[in-house]
């Protein structure tokens, strides 16, 4: 059983065969697919999974806080498994690319932003949009 499959386990969620498969995707995947994606992938393995069926499947995984949903700007939905360990994202516009990062400085100036305003963090998101460096550009 991979991390995802187990998870849906611990929170109870009945799977089939088909949410199986899709979970297997999303577990082994490291560049955040949307729908269409993970349909075109799915496919490879089951071809009687249907792009609705990946649609109610990825609603179901997020309602129970297995996979997270994230926008990265075009309008569609990217997923990725709820990671371990807490992470941003930088976008390359030009080529769609996702970058995963996590900066220690960016966490702490988050929670003392918070709480200067009164408040406990409890969640952020953060997204940076940018275009590769030029060469000889800093
Ligand atoms: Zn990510």
């Amino acid at each position: 059983m991979d991390r995802l499959e187990k998870l849906c386990a611990e929170k109870g969620l009945r799977m089939t065969e088909q949410r199986r498969v899709i979970a297997r995707i999303l577990s082994i995947a490291n560049d955040h697919p949307d729908a269409e994606e993970l349909h075109r992938r799915a496919n490879e393995v089951d071809k009687s999974i249907s792009l609705a069926t990946v649609y109610r499947t990825v609603k179901l995984f997020e309602e129970y806080g297995i996979i997270e949903s994230h926008d990265f700007g075009d309008g569609r939905a990217r997923y990725e498994e709820v990671p371990d360990e807490h992470h941003d994202h930088l976008i390359d516009v030009k080529s769609g690319k996702v970058i995963e990062f996590h900066n220690a400085e960016i966490e702490r100036l988050q929670e003392e932003i918070a709480r200067n305003l009164g408040y406990k963090l409890v969640d952020h998101r953060l997204e940076l949009y940018a275009v590769p460096l030029k060469d000889g550009e800093e």
